[in-house]
């Protein structure tokens, strides 16, 4: 199954691709994680992007789409994918068409207001990309991931002003992907508030995983 995961930064993409990846066998493909790992590194692509990053602008597609390719080249994804954070924009829609069109494009449905609260309570494992919240997804212990032992931190980019700066980049840029998969007859839309778990569910009902 070829998957894409839309919605506003904060719906829960990350974490609901990170269940579904337990359930499918199939790799999660984060552009954002890329990116960050990039920047870490301090290669090339990173030091490209990294004020990008901090600010909340988008890459250009040119750029992300050709990340993407290479990652999709790889021999984890032949049997299928979940990419979380692309397409962010209709040029970069049209070129995963082109490339490997996906199967379904599950859209997380949040509203802002919730989205707001969520990213401002939102913490990272700065190694693994594992994702926290300090109000309901606690680490067991402060500032160290569970699963790594990495540093716990809040990203950059989940501060003001970026945060609003991705809101508005998100409603005028990637919402209009959702008519686009819709007119396809790719679209899946989910109730992303509550629970991972219940989101969980929702998912699994919704594209009749068992
Ligand atoms: P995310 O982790 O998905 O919130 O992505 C973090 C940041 O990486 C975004 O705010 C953008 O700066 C950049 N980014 C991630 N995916 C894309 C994309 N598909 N197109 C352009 N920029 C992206």
């Amino acid at each position: 199954m070829k998957m894409i995961f839309l919605g506003p930064p904060g719906a829960g993409k990350g974490t609901l691709a990170d269940l579904a990846v337990d359930l499918l066998k199939i790799p999660h493909i984060s552009t954002g994680d890329l990116f960050r790992a990039a920047v870490k590194e301090g290669s090339p692509l990173g030091l490209k992007v990294k004020d990008i990053l901090a600010s909340g602008g988008l890459v250009p597609d040119a750029l992300t789409i050709e990340i993407v390719r290479e990652r999709l080249g790889k021999s984890d994804c032949q049997k299928g994918w979940i990419l979380d954070g692309f397409p962010r924009t209709i040029p970069q829609a049209e070129a995963l068409e082109a490339l490997e069109p996906a199967d379904k494009a599950v859209n997380f449905h949040v509203a802002d207001e919730v989205v707001i609260g969520r990213l401002s309570t939102r913490r990272v494992c700065r190694a693994c990309g594992k994702i926290y919240n300090v109000r309901n997804m606690k680490p067991k212990v402060e500032g160290v991931c569970d699963a790594c032992g990495g540093e716990v931190y809040t990203r950059d980019d989940d501060k003001e002003p970026s945060i609003k700066t991705r809101l508005d980049n998100y409603n005028k840029q990637t919402a209009p992907l959702i008519d686009w998969f819709g007119a396809k007859g790719k679209l899946v839309t989910i109730d992303g508030v509550g629970e991972p778990a219940l989101v969980l569910e929702r998912f699994k009902a919704a594209l009749g995983i068992k």
